[in-house]
């Protein structure tokens, strides 16, 4: 198996936009409630009290909640629940690059179904991929890393037919970003199907990533399968209180949101202009796909101060700090001109 390789990291002047990340400093409020953690002291192992303020929100018990440390574990959990050798999980790709591994390390098979050649989710052919085998499929919107949703028509439409005894994971880690009024939105969802399970995280528009903490909204009996395999005592006391206290100052949070969401119409704007077929991002990252190119365009990126995230068939730029849109563009535009000389050489070949 291929390990987990993280983001780069970026020189002292470049912009490290390769793990979308939120480039806002933690709020005041946040960092006192982390500086009165006791941490000679075990955390409180279930997150009661945050537990009990997220289900207020949701409107469901606590006992419907389960929360990790980041929304990675939790899907872990999940699919370790869910999950054993013989059994499938179904995921489009490209997608989230700990899916393949997190299935693998369960002992289960990745079953991967390709995207739309518009960087969507394919959920008619996700369907058709389900086997009597299948035990777990992940729904991934926005889609990292190509930014796109699946509505909330192609969800409603999947989960009338997926068997109830699948369970559907709808991650939706950069929820707190979209705008598109038609894209599937979990939490109305979460009565209507006891198979479903919504995935968040307080890493990114909330800006924990460091701090590790995500939950799951679901069935009681799934979330208890999730507890059952869960590793003891994992979220910390600093981010169980962080989240709280983000929670408490999510007007704060959400108006930095709308901040990067303006960032990013900028960048989409931009790269629009320059000509990309790149998909309308609804997350706080860009999708460039740049084929066979890629690596070469990571470098241009790299020259003009951005560390992006290169994956085989693209590049992934995360929506960060408005002083980045600047060097973002130039570098997108000499990753234009790159192509067409290619474009130019490859025809004369
Ligand atoms: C970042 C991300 C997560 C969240 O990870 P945490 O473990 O909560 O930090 C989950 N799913 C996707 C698709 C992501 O991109």
């Amino acid at each position: 198996m291929v390990p987990y390789r993280q983001g780069r990291t970026a020189a002292e002047d470049a912009f490290k936009l390769s793990s979308n990340e939120n480039p806002y400093p933690p709020l005041p409020a946040v960092l006192e409630a982390i500086g009165a953690s006791a941490i000679n002291r075990y955390p409180e192992g279930s997150a009661a009290r945050l537990r009990d303020l997220l289900g207020e929100r949701y409107g469901v018990s606590a006992e419907r909640l389960q929360v990790g440390a980041g929304s990675v574990s939790v899907l872990a959990q999940l699919i370790t629940a869910a999950a054993a050798s013989g059994d499938e999980v179904v995921f489009s790709w490209r997608s989230f690059e700990a899916y393949p591994l997190l299935v693998g390390t369960a002992g289960a098979t990745p079953v991967m179904v390709p995207n739309t050649a518009d960087h969507r989710h394919d959920l008619p052919a996700m369907l058709a991929a389900i086997t009597d085998r299948t035990r777990l499929v992940i729904v991934c919107s926005p889609n990292n890393p190509t930014s796109t949703t699946v509505t909330n028509d192609e969800f409603v439409a999947f989960m009338a037919q997926v068997p109830p005894t699948v369970l559907v994971v709808l991650d939706e880690a950069y929820i707190e970003f979209v705008t598109d009024p038609d894209a599937v939105r979990g939490a109305a969802l979460i009565n209507d199907y006891p198979n479903l399970v919504v995935l968040r995280t307080f890493s990114k528009a909330y800006g924990l990533a460091g701090l590790r903490v995500g939950y799951a909204v679901g069935a009681e009996y799934v979330m208890d399968a999730a507890r059952a395999v869960a590793i003891p005592l994992s979220v910390t006391e600093p981010a169980q209180r962080a989240a709280i206290a983000s929670l408490e100052h999510e007007g704060e949070l959400l108006e930095r949101v709308a901040q990067l969401n303006r960032v990013r119409e900028r960048i989409w704007e931009g790269i629009v202009a320059q000509g990309w077929d790149a998909p309308e991002p609804q997350g706080n990252f860009v999708w460039f796909p740049t084929g066979e190119l890629t690596a070469q365009a990571a470098e241009v990126f790299a020259k003009h101060g951005i560390v992006a995230r290169a994956l085989i068939d693209g590049l992934r730029v995360s929506v960060g700090e408005a002083e980045s849109v600047e060097k973002l563009l130039s570098a997108s535009a000499e990753v234009v001109q790159m192509r067409r000389t290619a474009a130019a050489t490859a025809t004369l070949d």
